[in-house]
């Protein structure tokens, strides 16, 4: 049951009133969010569940480095996790930290612990909560690899905790249904040496600075790898590459980055994107799968 306008909630925390999206995500489009909501504490967002999150519409943002707004951005409550207390903490090889935690700053706390499995993060521009929605992989890994268990917060506001094997992991696939909230996790690493988790972690950096457009907006991957395939390649296949509509582009650099030249759209991001998908569809008979997730209504009109 959705329906009641947002502002008839009182929020406590940070809340801020048509907020514009774009800024909050690493593509840089999309309008605005009618309220935008940092909870200083995970009871209130318990209690926000409990009060009113059956009916007043709301969405997670974590980084915002794979999610595409809408150009009319979203008609209700945005919920960023980033005033939630950001400590990380250590239990023998397992550290736990909350879902509004930013990768790259657990994979440099593991580093400094000698502790290794989330090196990979290091070039992952999300939080915490995103990697484990989305499982966040790359170099061969995936989230999923060291987790031990995270917490979520059911719509009904309480909290659970699942085992990893008790969710629905899969490539870029998480199994968190629909109105949960992931709040914290815990990770189990492996002793590593700090001098050769940092190399690792520079030899990342190295890598995807050659092979990604990491100075424009993008989302990273914008189609998930079909089973066998690559994305890239069936983008380049088409004659993908450095296709441009507005200021919507098929990087030079990555055919399968989706990048913003200043002033893209929403509009103009998926137009693209479709064009990339008929042609592919046409010349393969692959339906390919967008990983960047939609926040707001994509309705045509
Ligand atoms: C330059 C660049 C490189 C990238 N490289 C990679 C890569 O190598 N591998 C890879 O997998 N991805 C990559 N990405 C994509 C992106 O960084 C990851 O998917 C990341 O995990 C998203 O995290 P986020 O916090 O930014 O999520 P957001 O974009 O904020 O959100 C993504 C989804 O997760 C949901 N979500 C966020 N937080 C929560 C929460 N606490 N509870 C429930 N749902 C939540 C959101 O509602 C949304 O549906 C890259 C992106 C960029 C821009």
């Amino acid at each position: 049951m959705q329906g009641k306008h947002p502002y008839d909630y009182k929020f406590s925390g940070g809340v801020q009133c048509d907020a514009p999206l774009s800024a909050l995500t690493t593509l840089k489009v999309g309008g605005a969010a009618k309220v935008l909501w940092s909870p200083s504490s995970v009871e209130e967002l318990c209690t926000f569940k409990k009060e009113a999150g059956k009916c007043i519409a709301h969405a997670l943002l974590g980084d915002g480095s794979n999610t595409l707004v809408a150009d009319n951005g979203f008609d209700g409550v945005v919920i960023r996790l980033k005033d939630l207390p950001q400590d990380i903490y250590m239990s023998g090889k397992e550290v736990t930290m909350g879902a509004g935690v930013s990768c790259g700053t657990v994979a440099r706390f593991a580093r400094e612990a000698e502790l290794d499995g989330l090196a990979f993060w290091c070039g992952i521009p999300g939080s915490v909560g995103g990697a484990l929605y989305m499982n966040a992989g790359a170099y061969g890994r995936e989230t999923v690899d060291p987790l031990v268990s995270v917490n979520l917060i059911s719509p009904e506001g309480e909290r659970v905790q699942f085992k990893p094997q008790e969710l629905d992991f899969s490539y870029r696939q998480s199994g968190v249904k629909d109105g949960w909230i992931i709040e914290s996790a815990t990770f189990k690493l492996a002793e590593g040496r700090k001098d050769k988790i940092k190399q690792d972690m520079r030899d990342i950096n190295r890598d995807r600075s050659k092979s990604q457009p990491l100075n424009m907006p993008s989302s990273g991957s914008w189609f998930t790898n079909p089973k066998g395939q690559k994305s890239w390649q069936l983008v380049d296949s088409v004659g993908g590459r450095g296709q441009r509509l507005g200021d919507a582009a098929v990087s030079e650099k990555h055919s399968n980055f989706f990048v913003n030249h200043g002033a893209a759209t929403a509009g103009d991001m998926l137009a693209l994107s479709d064009e990339m998908i008929d042609k592919i569809y046409k010349e393969h008979g692959i339906l390919m799968t967008t990983e960047v997730q939609k926040l707001g209504s994509f309705e045509r009109v």
